[in-house]
């Protein structure tokens, strides 16, 4: 699982976070759901390592990753995480095996285990046998699957998912969906999925936490949050009042 205890995170003098506490259990999907600019990506990027905070403690299984405290700062490269952002972000130049190969070097997996788990992997977002294409060559909803697959082929402890289908069309986004869900069930991987959508949160999420203003206003499943909305705000947010 994920701690997350006591983050506060400052830019200057705008504070962007403030004394932000999650517990997210083993193997859970947990949505960080709330309106642009309100510090959600930010949190993601801290847990991810690409952002370190002013203050607080964050623990990965029982790893401490981040302790402002004691000055630990674990480099995002060492966290085992798997990653997926709202661009593609795959590498231009390298095939789409090369691509989801990349990690498996970087941790060290022998190079005679990589066809395996890179077949595995890209038989998990059910892409078809693409693996000699460059990302230029595939639409945008192959791009994200073979993501996706990058994410999952280094069989990290957590997979951090920022709006990973904004830029996609409905239908595709439905689909894709349903195929993080099934990763997810199949894999049991610890998912902390960000996005300002409520209906993604509840059809993808066990937990969802609602953040507004640099802080998490309330914290349960979907039909919790639905049903007894902390306040008005989160029920207007979250479907009511609209
Ligand atoms: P969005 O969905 O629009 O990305 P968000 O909820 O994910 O919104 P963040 O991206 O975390 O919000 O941004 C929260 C606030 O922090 C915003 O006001 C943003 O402008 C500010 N911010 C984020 N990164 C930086 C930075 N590197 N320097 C200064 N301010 C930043």
């Amino acid at each position: 699982g994920i701690s997350i205890c006591g983050v506060t995170k400052n830019f200057g003098s705008l504070s962007v976070l403030e004394d932000v506490s999650l517990e997210i259990e083993p193997g859970s999907f947990v949505a960080l759901l709330g309106p642009s600019g309100c510090g959600k990506t930010t949190l993601l990027r801290i847990v991810a390592g690409l952002e370190h905070p002013s203050d607080g403690v964050i623990r990965i299984g029982n790893e401490t990753v981040v302790d402002t405290a004691k000055r630990i700062d674990v480099p995002s490269n060492k966290r085992r995480l798997g990653m997926v952002f709202q661009s593609y972000a795959l590498w231009p130049h390298m095939t789409v095996e090369q691509n989801i190969a990349y990690p498996l070097r970087k941790q060290g997996v022998p190079r005679s285990e990589w066809p395996a788990r890179v077949a595995s992997a890209i038989a998990s977002v059910g892409l078809p046998a693409l693996l000699d294409r460059r990302p230029s060559q595939l639409s945008g909803g192959q791009q994200q699957r073979v993501a996706i697959a990058r994410a999952i082929a280094a069989r990290p402890r957590v997979l951090l998912l920022d709006e990973p289908l904004s830029n996609l069309d409905a239908s595709l986004r439905d689909q894709l969906r349903r195929e993080l869900r099934m990763i997810h069930d199949r894999e049991g991987i610890t998912t902390i999925l960000v996005t300002h959508d409520q209906e993604e949160a509840a059809m993808l999420a066990d937990l969802v936490a609602v953040v507004r203003d640099g802080g998490i206003v309330q914290v349960g499943s979907p039909s919790d949050i639905l049903d007894r909305p902390a306040d008005q705000q989160v029920a207007s947010f979250v479907g009511y009042g609209n």
